[in-house]
């Protein structure tokens, strides 16, 4: 899963993923269908090796969310260190894209992707938008955080809010919780009776459908945290001053209420995992595999929409000349 494209670290990377390198250029020709046997760019094997990983990762019809290993690291067998190395690595990557699809909003380009992040609390949402889209310009970034809805927002339909909050061409919009909490807290809380959000699912899927038609590509990510490593880190928000302000009193509330954020989630998985709108699960117990982790989802739904640089709309050389002139 580590870098995709660029050659100058593929070998390093290679090395790092703790995968058996040095075999892998032999083996090339025969492992994928229709590629040349000349040559192989470390490239095209690290490429192969994140979209194994985005595979894993995928939510398959019959996952049990409640047995995920939370501590896994699909796809990936390094150690933190290498994680670490490699989401550097592939930084440089996501920078280069992330550039090229502003590049293309601002020349009339339709594209944007649209990255929504859900999960427990302490699940990590925060890191991944500090430590994943931290990497690329914030200028390029859209982000909205959704809470407890506004007065405002309560009078107005539930996608209300989050269709106002939807990436404009070119950019990388992020969800930090989203329109999933009217399934989520919204059923496990009883804020909406059951014939409520039970219709909700089927409204989502064609709201998600309309909003990839019109351009963007939706990754939708459950960051998948274990109670141990919940309770870890609910710990430590008030053992240290400088965390009191990320706790919430509510937050054991919803601890307390696990089994019933389960078979919601499940639920999402189970109602809402299309095509056009596929969710990840990422285990989330450790933060630096689950930000590697959303980087190659990125970085997959980035290099997929295979943008080149925009043409210059004016005649180069003679804007080189009349520059030249002005000396
Ligand atoms: P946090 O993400 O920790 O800042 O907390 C945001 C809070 O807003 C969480 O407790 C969410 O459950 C809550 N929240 C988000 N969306 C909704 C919604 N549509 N209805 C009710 N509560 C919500
Ligand atoms: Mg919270």
């Amino acid at each position: 899963m580590a870098k995709a494209s660029g050659t100058k670290s593929g070998k390093k990377s290679d090395k790092k993923s703790g995968k058996k390198s040095g075999k892998k250029s032999s083996s090339r020709s025969s492992d994928k269908a229709g590629t040349t046997s000349d040559a192989p760019a470390p490239a095209d094997d690290l490429t192969a090796r994140r979209d194994a990983a985005v595979e894993l990762l995928r939510a398959r019809p019959g996952l049990r969310v409640a047995d995920v290993d939370a501590r896994a690291k699909p796809g990936f067998d390094g150690s933190r260190t290498d994680g670490e190395r490699a989401l550097a690595k592939i930084g440089e990557d996501l920078s280069d894209l992330q550039e090229r699809l502003y590049a293309n909003g601002r020349t009339g380009g339709d594209r944007s992707v649209l990255l929504v992040l859900q999960g427990l609390d302490t699940a990590g949402k925060g890191g991944i938008v500090r430590h994943v889209l931290g990497l690329v310009d914030p200028q390029g970034v859209a982000l909205r955080s959704f809470g407890v809805p506004t007065p405002e927002e309560r009078r107005h339909h539930y996608l209300w809010r989050v269709r106002r909050a939807l990436p404009p061409a070119g950019r990388i919009g992020v969800f930090d919780r989203s329109h999933y909490e009217d399934v989520l807290v919204a059923r496990v809380d009883e804020l909406v009776p059951p014939d409520v959000w039970r219709a909700r699912y089927d409204e989502i899927n064609r709201f998600e459908a309309r909003v990839a038609a019109a351009g963007t590509t939706i990754v939708k990510v459950l960051l998948w945290v274990s109670p141990d490593e919940q309770y870890a880190r609910l710990h430590e928000r008030l053992d240290r001053p400088e965390k009191h302000w990320k706790y919430d009193p509510s937050d054991v509330d919803a601890r307390l209420r696990r089994p019933a954020y389960e078979a919601a989630y499940q639920d999402v998985l189970d109602r809402t995992s299309t095509d056009v709108a596929p969710w990840y699960v990422v285990p989330a117990d450790r933060k630096w595999y689950a930000r590697l982790a959303v980087s190659a989802l990125l970085h997959r739904a980035l290099s997929d929409l295979d943008l080149g640089w925009p043409a210059a709309t004016y005649d180069v050389s003679a804007e080189r000349a009349r520059l030249e002139a002005t000396r």
